[in-house]
């Protein structure tokens, strides 16, 4: 063959992928189906709904749209946060009625912030569409009532690379719901120097799922449902912020949405191995966004519509769901503002001023049990019971319990990490001169490492044991007090058995023997268990 017939055939390849991923083809969806599916007829004004479109909004008509907005509204200002891999703005909206738009002075508003974020997977498009809507109700439609009590920061599309592509990674195809800690992702970091700014109250984290794929395969049905919605549950999430969650939040969201005929859940998924019927509830992992915004004591959720895979197919009602369940979370806010406002700055304080010795929960596990969820027969589009084998998160069962330290240590060399960790708005300070500490230290017991590589990093899990010793700090180590809001997020990052620890990633690496024959190695954090004057400064990175 020829290089150029090569090429015409991989360029044809290419066009077919394309235009699978964007017409469904995998899955051609009867009119018995699609009628159960009907538009919600919600008109809204976004580019993708623009007479005679017949492709999602691209990077260049959501640029527009958003630089429109703020030049007509008063409401709307324009903010970049940071630039994605191949160069792409990512734009931030920020809705408020005062005339103060820094941070700072938002903050001082004392009305709740909340942040909408949209495609950090670029192949589902319908929760940025969504808040493209909601920015354009908030400016001048029917929601702008609603910027008399609350803030909105709206980022609609996180993931520009990836929704170029129409591809869920960003262009270096990693995944950048799995980067809330590990930061490897410039779209990651743009997006945390921002939470960092403004510090939302309230978090919603807009996704689409499969509608067929791996459901047709294991089971020849196809999801049932319009949208699937869960909050934090990452078992440290403070309790009163998923009653929150759940009892104001999910309760009026769900009833919003069944008003409109909308069929929900909690969201679940399950694995592409075809032989593993196992069916999730979305999982206990700290590096998820929906658990990092959590773990910083924030209410926070995820919310996905039936998308992936069906191209444009119902995107009118992919949208409308959307929009429907966040005018709920927004009208929510505001008209409970002072008591959202009040629950997370209390649990905030709490996480702050947990005693040391007070339990950290390092690993937890779902409960297994057996649940029924609602399928359709991929071709008359009756409906179907599927009874599968479930893995509940919404009350983990906790594993390894660690007590909580007075503060974490690393070696100056680990500024990397500790940079890392200020991402997640950890304040992280250092050592003014050498000091000799009497820490706990982890020795690895056990330590099993992964097959293949996850998101780039190879996983190694491991088993420690800690002791006491002494141990010499150089000037410039790193101390991370856990007398702090995100003081969380930091024990996820640094207990080594943690799903999402720097261990557990490889950023720390750690070998099972040490440097004297038969010792077990130690990993470079330190645990400090009383409480100490130290000479400290604030880290700069
Ligand atoms: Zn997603």
């Amino acid at each position: 063959m020829t290089s150029l017939r090569l090429i015409t055939l991989r360029a044809a390849a290419c066009l077919c992928a394309f235009l699978c991923a964007l017409t469904a083809c995998a899955y051609d969806e009867p009119a018995a189906v699609r009628l159960r599916f009907p538009d919600l007829s919600l008109a809204f004004d976004t580019p993708a709904f623009a007479p005679g479109k017949t492709d999602f909004t691209s990077y260049e008509e959501m640029m527009a749209f958003v630089e429109r907005l703020t030049e007509r509204s008063d409401s709307a200002t324009l903010r970049i946060i940071g630039e994605s891999q191949e160069g792409r703005s990512i734009p931030m909206l920020i809705l408020t009625n005062a005339r103060a738009t820094s941070a700072a002075d938002l903050q001082r508003l004392n009305r709740p912030i909340v942040w909408l974020q949209g495609l950090q997977h670029g192949d589902e498009p319908a929760g940025g569409e969504a808040m493209l809507a909601i920015a354009n109700a908030l400016a001048a439609g029917e929601l702008k009532p609603l910027l008399d009590r609350l803030t909105v920061v709206i980022i609609p599309r996180a993931n520009p690379d990836g929704a170029a592509r129409f591809t869920r990674r960003t262009a270096n195809s990693i995944d950048i719901n799995r980067d809330h800690i590990k930061f490897d992702l410039p779209e990651t970091v743009a997006l945390h120097r921002a939470l960092n700014e403004y510090q939302p109250q309230v978090l919603v984290d807009c996704h689409e799922f499969s509608v067929h794929n791996r459901w047709l395969q294991k089971w020849n049905l196809i999801n049932a449902y319009d949208v699937t919605l869960l909050y934090a549950t990452n078992a440290n999430v403070p309790q009163e912020l998923t009653a929150l969650a759940d009892e104001l939040y999910r309760a009026r969201a769900t009833a919003a949405l069944e008003q409109a005929g909308l069929r929900h859940y909690w969201y679940f998924t399950t694995s592409y191995d075809v032989a593993d019927k196992r069916v999730q509830m979305g999982g206990l992992a700290p590096d998820i966004a929906r658990n990092t915004f959590g773990l910083a004591g924030s209410i926070s959720f995820l919310m996905e519509t039936r998308g992936v895979g069906i191209g444009r197919e119902h995107y009118e009602r992919r949208v409308a769901t959307h929009y429907i369940a966040l005018r709920s979370m927004l009208e929510t806010t505001a008209d409970n503002a002072a008591r959202v406002q009040a629950t997370v700055s209390a649990a905030r304080s709490r996480i702050a001023e947990a005693r040391a010795g007070d339990p950290i929960i390092v690993t937890a596990q779902p409960r297994k049990g057996e649940r029924d969820l609602a399928m359709l027969d991929p071709v008359s589009g009756e409906e179907r019971t599927l009874t599968v084998a479930f893995e509940d998160t919404l009350q983990p069962v906790p594993g390894i319990l660690r007590p909580r330290p007075y503060a974490y240590l690393l070696p100056p060399s680990y500024r990397d990490l500790a940079r890392k960790l200020s991402l997640n708005g950890v304040r992280v300070q250092t050592l003014r001169r050498p000091a000799t500490l009497d820490v706990e230290a982890y020795a690895i017991v056990d330590k099993k490492v992964a097959a293949a590589t996850e998101e780039g990093h190879v996983h190694v899990a491991v088993t420690t044991e800690t002791s006491r010793k002494n141990v010499r700090f150089p000037a410039g180590s790193y101390i991370v007090s856990m007398a702090q809001p995100n003081a969380l997020l930091a024990a996820v990052a640094l207990e080594p058995e943690s799903a999402s620890s720097f261990v557990a990633i490889g950023l720390i690496p750690v070998d099972k023997r040490g440097s004297v024959e038969g010792s077990p190695s130690e990993v470079p954090v330190y645990r400090l268990t009383a409480p100490a004057r130290l000479p400290l400064a604030i880290a700069e990175f």
